[in-house]
């Protein structure tokens, strides 16, 4: 039948539009590393914080320099 062709034709076409729109849509940035607002978790006690709040020593991110120095000692 025509009108079910015509209808194919015509999500066909819509169909490659979407395509190429999406297609020549730039990508999202991806968000950097150390994103501001990044939550970053206590090796020695697991609380969540703020990436730039916490204090780093050996990779780990630590809630305050009382918890990180507790972990070092072990
Ligand atoms: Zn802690």
């Amino acid at each position: 039948m025509f009108g079910i062709r015509l209808l194919i034709v015509l999500f066909a076409i819509a169909a490659v539009v979407l395509i190429l729109r999406r297609m020549y849509r730039r990508p999202a940035p991806k968000q950097p590393l150390a994103a501001p607002g990044q939550m970053v978790r206590c090796a020695h006690c697991g609380l969540y914080l703020p990436r730039d709040e916490a204090t780093r020593k050996d990779d780990l991110d630590f809630c305050s320099a009382d918890h990180r120095d507790r972990h070092t000692r072990g």
